[in-house]
């Protein structure tokens, strides 16, 4: 390790940013499959002349992207498209997307230092490539292609994903939801999902509240079924809650909550099609007899059963995974013994917080916002964002503790992904948490009740 350089003559600024570049390689294959996935999911709901629950998201996409159309099913269809088109391009010709989804002067910039992107998927091959033994041993061509990886990630696999799903399964609401361990109802047949991948949960959502498949969980016992959020899937069911109240109980937790999440007994299956599906469940579903269910090979866990997620077949497929909920939920039940823990979490965790639902709220206009930040009752904003992680402290201590601190500071925290998991399962996002911030901010709480 105090060897200046490797055999091959690699220095450690080589190694290091060869390591990121692969590393953020790999993150983007992963952004990349999930919007891959969601545009086709739309797509296929478009030909089909299926439901579109967010005709708002629609319509910003259209604008942005420049289409037209007779009518959604064609805008969608179009929208999918270009989306696909984006990603599928080779290496060396730019997506065209970029720059209708980027803030202009970033735009200018990003041009300047020649990172523009070119097809998402290609650069992920292309940056495997560049990483493996003996090749790019320039760190800062490395470094450039990282900054060039993050543009196709942040624009395509964060925020037009989130489009698309708005597209798909409804736009969020600003609203207040039940989260934690008391979201899980005895009485039913719960369901906990986990991954990235909502759209592919559509049908089975619509299904599970329909009378037959109701009549089913009641003829086991049961009074209907219940889908329990975990890990980014659950989160962004909560965030999109208003539209799901009959089906979904509420977000139990994050990554690493789902093992104590299982171990209540209360959970009859878990459906997986990405990540967070920690190896460590399976044990725990072994023990439990919890049915696991995979519908994306990417996330098969060793004792699931793989049914992948195919839309032509998904009415045949998702009857046949409702008969097997049913069958796990009546086989289990008498022989597990539940631990639940009904006073954990809170009921009235603010959620459904957008772009455009928060511009709502304040009544149209950013100012409101601004104002209170120009005049110092709000010091500033920060994200505290993405994966939480046991190494600092414990699982979700940092971020726990870092949001403390800020609010206590008169900072706004915004947050998504599991940190918020591991921050609204501590009590940070209900309105009683305003005791906790700094009396300029709690002042501002207050007064918004
Ligand atoms: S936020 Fe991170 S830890 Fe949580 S499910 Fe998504 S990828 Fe996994």
């Amino acid at each position: 390790p105090d060897a200046p350089h490797g055999i091959c003559g690699a220095s450690a600024d080589v190694l290091v940013t060869r390591n990121l570049l692969r590393a953020v390689a790999a993150g983007l294959g992963c952004y990349i499959h999930v919007v891959e996935n969601t545009a086709l999911n739309l797509r296929n709901t478009a030909i089909e002349k299926g439901t579109l629950k967010g005709l708002g998201a629609l319509e910003t996409l259209c604008k942005k992207f420049g289409i037209t159309g007779t009518d959604d099913h064609e805008k969608a269809l179009k929208v999918a498209d270009a989306v696909l088109a984006d990603i599928y391009k080779p290496e060396y010709v730019k997506m065209d997307l970029v720059e209708k989804m980027a803030y202009p002067p970033r735009f200018k910039v990003w041009k300047e230092l020649g990172i523009l992107p070119g097809g998402s998927k290609s650069e992920v091959f292309r940056g495997v490539v560049k990483t493996s033994t003996n090749l790019n041993s320039d760190p800062v061509n490395m470094l450039l292609d990282c900054l060039k990886l993050g543009i196709s990630t942040g624009i395509y696999g964060l925020t037009l994903t989130n489009l698309l799903n708005d597209v798909l399964l409804g736009e969020p609401e600003i609203t207040m939801a039940p989260v934690g361990l008391r979201v899980i109802d005895p009485d039913y047949i719960n369901i906990m999902i986990t991954g990235h991948q909502h759209t592919m949960f559509v049908r089975l959502q619509e299904r599970l509240t329909d009378p037959d498949v109701v009549a089913k969980a009641q003829a086991a016992g049961a009074k209907g079924f219940k889908l329990v959020g975990c890990t980014c899937v659950g989160q962004d069911l909560q965030l999109r809650g208003a539209h799901y109240t009959e089906i979904f109980n509420g977000h139990a937790g994050n990554n690493y909550t789902s093992e104590a999440i299982l171990a209540t007994g209360g959970i009859d299956a878990v459906i997986s099609e990405f990540n967070c599906t920690p190896p460590g469940i399976e044990p725990i579903c072994e023990e439990l007899l919890i049915k696991q269910i995979c519908i994306d090979d990417v996330a098969k866990k060793a004792n699931a059963e793989l049914k992948p997620f195919v839309f032509a077949s998904r009415e045949e497929d998702t009857n046949a995974i409702i008969d097997e909920l049913v069958a796990a939920y009546k086989e289990r039940r008498p022989k597990v013994k539940l631990n639940l823990f009904p006073e954990h979490g809170y009921d009235n965790t603010l959620t459904g917080v957008s772009e455009v639902s928060l511009k709502k709220f304040l009544g149209n206009s950013w100012k409101p916002l601004i104002d209170l930040i120009v005049s110092g009752d709000i010091k500033g904003i920060a994200g505290v964002v993405g994966c939480s992680n046991l190494t600092a402290g414990g699982h979700d201590v940092l971020t726990v503790d870092l949001v403390r601190e800020l609010i206590s500071r008169d900072i706004i925290v915004l947050t998504a992904g599991c940190s918020s998991g591991g921050i609204e399962n501590c009590g940070l996002m209900v309105p009683e948490a305003a005791e906790l911030a700094g009396p300029k901010l709690k002042a501002v709480c207050k007064k918004l009740g």
